[in-house]
């Protein structure tokens, strides 16, 4: 059976607190969306503002594969502003619970009964294909639900779906609900909730009642708990449910995991399913020995599959046997002294509370292999002035190829302006700095500031880190050392 996946990160994820996308990372998204497989694509609710309406508009004018639809209330006003969108298709939300009816709209069953109805057939006059989502389903008395539905059915509408607005099911109640709207001629969908944690599980409940039709949001944005979780949703049916399977191209999901949460600011827990930062990480020890005899031992499913590379995280446990293993599968060669260094600086990582990756390890290595090397570029002085009234000024002192030179710049920031400094330099003008990733190893303000830099020059790019207790000192480290390093041949 295949399932259909509308997603709403456009609506209802961009619902969650402190999230406003711009129309460019909307249309971004929605492309991406598209190429994944996402059938239906719920672009906004053009009711909103003029921004939103252009934005819906823009979306439904690429000649997308998926149907494009807006969210709309029971209104013609609303459904007027989802025309203007040129949209293919409505998300007609109707509140079906005795609350939201009685205290939310001040209305009753009858009249909310003919607004449905009305809506319906001014939607259908218009060319529209109509979603019916019950708002609050869930909390609904289920034979007015199922009157709603009915009526719906009579007059045309292409899917219905049940929303369980404040994510209240369990996975048996869930069950039980879609299997009451099982034998209806038209699709049913499924629209959860997180609240309790069980979205996901209430959606995989639903289709086994019957839906054929889910709603969600990619890392299961939305208000207050969010939603479904695209990913672990997609995820779950194609390795987990048994003939059941989606348009979905499972391998791109991290991808468009990555892409959502840099647009929307919301980061992903590092322990969250399929795109977490550890779902694919190991530590050194017993497990590690038995993914890389067989990775089954302690993987349900391969890192590629989704679109993802497996991690072994380096702790300061791990004996200089293990680590010379990793290095050389990094293509490192180290002779004993090196691997000892490399040991110890690992250490010292850890023991500031540093968790040590791949990419840690390669950096150190590097830094290691390179103590011998006479470097190009020295920083002997770095001052610079800043405050909340001044523009932030930087001095440098530095020596390059045996000659002291003094420089100064200004910018947005210390660090920009002490980058600037440097780079305003001859030998430095086609170097790109291409990335910049700050971490705090420790707690407070006195934290150790690790910095992680990319540069480029022509096709060759390397990375360098500095940490320090300054991020002034640890960024200017780091930058000095990725030149020196591209500077090298
Ligand atoms: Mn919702």
């Amino acid at each position: 059976m295949n399932i259909k996946v509308l997603d709403t990160t456009l609506r209802d994820g961009e619902q969650t607190p402190g999230v406003s996308l711009t129309s460019n990372e909307k249309l971004r998204i929605a492309t991406k969306l598209d190429e994944i497989g996402v059938d239906f694509i719920e672009a906004g609710s053009a009711i909103t503002s003029e921004g939103e309406r252009e934005s819906i508009k823009e979306i439904a004018g690429q000649n997308f594969n998926a149907e494009i639809l807006s969210f709309s209330r029971p209104l013609n006003a609303d459904i007027d502003y989802c025309i203007d969108c040129d949209v293919d298709a409505i998300n007609l939300v109707v509140p079906t619970s005795d609350l939201h009816i009685e205290d939310k709209l001040k209305t009753t069953r009858e009249k909310l009964l003919d607004l449905s109805n009305n809506a319906i057939d001014y939607c259908k006059d218009h060319g529209l294909i109509v979603e019916l989502s019950a708002e609050d389903a869930s909390r609904s008395d289920v034979d007015f639900l199922k009157s709603v539905y009915i009526n719906a059915i009579d007059h045309d509408v292409d899917r219905i779906c049940v929303c369980d607005t404040v994510g209240i099911l369990t996975p048996d109640s869930s069950f039980e609900l879609f299997s009451q709207f099982k034998d209806f001629k038209v699709p049913v969908a499924c629209h959860c909730h997180n609240d309790f944690g069980l979205a996901v599980a209430n959606t995989l409940s639903a289709i086994k009642g019957g839906a054929t039709e889910i709603h969600t949001t990619i890392n299961g944005i939305g208000e207050r708990a969010g939603n479904t979780s695209f990913e672990e949703c997609v995820v779950s049916i194609d390795r987990l449910l048994n003939d059941y399977s989606t348009n979905i191209k499972i391998n791109e999901i991290y991808d468009m995991s990555k892409l959502v949460a840099r647009l929307t600011g919301v980061y992903i827990q590092p322990n969250k399913a399929i795109v977490g930062e550890n779902a694919f990480a190991h530590e050194s020890g017993i497990h590690s020995d038995g993914i890389i005899k067989n990775s089954a031992t302690y993987e349900p499913m391969t890192p590629e599959l989704v679109g993802r590379k497996r991690k072994f995280v380096i702790g300061k446990h791990m004996g200089t046997h293990g680590l010379n293993n990793r290095l050389k599968e990094l293509g490192l060669s180290v002779d004993d002294s090196q691997l000892k260094q490399i040991c110890d600086n690992i250490k010292v990582l850890a023991d500031k509370g540093k968790t040590v990756t791949d990419v840690d390890l390669q950096v150190i290595a590097d830094n290691v292999l390179e103590i011998n090397h006479e470097d190009l570029i020295k920083l002997d002085e770095v001052t610079i002035v800043s405050g909340n009234k001044v523009m932030p000024t930087a001095s440098v002192k530095i020596t390059i190829d045996g000659e002291q030179i003094l420089n100064a710049g200004v910018g947005l920031g210390p660090v920009d302006a002490a980058i600037n400094a440097i780079k305003s330099l001859d030998i430095f003008k086609d170097i790109d700095l291409i990335e910049y990733h700050v971490d705090s190893i420790t707690g407070g303000t006195d934290a150790f500031i690790d910095v992680i830099i990319k540069l480029q020059k022509g096709d060759k790019v390397v990375s360098a880190r500095g940490t320090e207790a300054d991020i002034i000192n640890a960024s200017v480290k780091a930058y000095i050392a990725g030149v020196n390093r591209l500077l090298r041949d």
